[in-house]
């Protein structure tokens, strides 16, 4: 029987697995609720109890609940699993690893109200994974978006001006296109519109097209050394880490609605940066550089259903 603390070791070993990479194939015979698209990335990796969370960088969150029965394992791509086939219930699979959960009675996913994803509040933007997407009119929906005063790092995650970029994709389009996290969208103009969508359309496609590989690298304006951009994220998880583009250090905080991790580096994302700095309470900044140390900090109990939290 699974106790608390083999979930937490687990979730800490899945964390180190599959958070920050594309996945490259998803299955749950008895699955209830939607499906993890291909190549969305792992954002967030969470245990509490007998509970595990995986959540998607689009917001998807995989619950699964443990009981006296269910575990989750991780494997080599070439190693034997320990359990029958018949036991599985869930397999998840990036590049180096593949989780498998056997025998857990619960599995089911489902998103966390958001209103940028609600068609409550109006009609979704253009699918920027799909090549047939109208890349013009997302541009135009970005250039008129209705509160000019908006940030752009939060624009991004508006689903009515496009769909497809989630959390960790707003990072590096950002950093690929040099811009200020903080750019209201009144500052930018059609070309830097333009800019960003393509640059996001090409790291969506890319990605899903060649799930695994480095992403960024060879999408950007910044002559990068592709060591540095090893595992294909150049700015998503590095906090403390040095930037590809310029060399200096990538920051994290907290901003917006919903809390989200934002990862930039402010010696080369200057575009359209404000004119004043960003007032402390504006930003809770996130003191530990460690990007363990911020999952950890997330991951406390008495925060874990704190909707700043996360
Ligand atoms: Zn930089």
């Amino acid at each position: 029987m699974p106790e608390g603390d083999t979930i937490n070791r687990t979730a800490a070993a899945l964390r180190i697995a599959l958070v920050g990479k594309p996945i490259t194939r998803f299955e749950a015979p008895r699955l209830v609720g939607p499906q993890p698209a291909q190549g969305r990335i792992v954002e967030r990796v969470s245990s509490h109890g007998k509970h595990l969370e995986i959540v998607w960088d689009d917001g998807l969150i995989l619950h699964t609940h443990m009981r006296m029965s269910g575990s989750w394992h991780l494997y080599r791509v070439d190693e034997r699993w320990r359990r029958p086939v018949g036991q599985v219930r869930v397999i998840i699979a990036v590049s180096d690893w593949v989780a498998v959960c056997f025998n857990a009675p619960v599995v089911e996913t489902y998103r966390k109200f958001d209103r940028h994803r609600h068609p409550g509040f109006g009609p979704l933007g253009p699918d920027l994974c799909r090549d047939d997407a109208d890349l013009d009119e997302c541009a135009n929906l970005l250039y008129h978006y209705a509160d000019q005063t908006a940030r752009i790092s939060e624009v991004l995650l508006d689903q009515h001006v496009m769909c497809g970029v989630g959390n960790v994709y707003r990072c590096e389009v950002l950093w690929a296109c040099k811009m200020h996290p903080f750019a209201p969208i009144s500052a930018l103009d059609g070309d830097d519109c333009t800019h960003l969508v393509n640059t996001a359309a090409r790291l969506l496609r890319a990605n899903l097209h060649t799930a695994g590989q480095p992403m960024t690298s060879g999408l950007t304006a910044h002559r990068v050394t592709t060591d540095l951009v090893r595992g294909g994220l150049a700015v998503y998880g590095r906090n403390g880490q040095r930037c590809a583009g310029c060399g200096d250090t990538i920051e994290v905080c907290r901003t917006g609605v919903n809390a989200r991790l934002l990862y930039w580096c402010h010696g080369c994302q200057v575009l359209h940066g404000p004119q004043r700095a960003v007032p402390v309470d504006e930003q809770e900044r996130v003191m530990d550089p460690h990007p363990a140390a911020a999952k950890y900090l997330a991951e406390l109990p008495w925060r874990r259903h704190d909707p700043m939290a996360g």
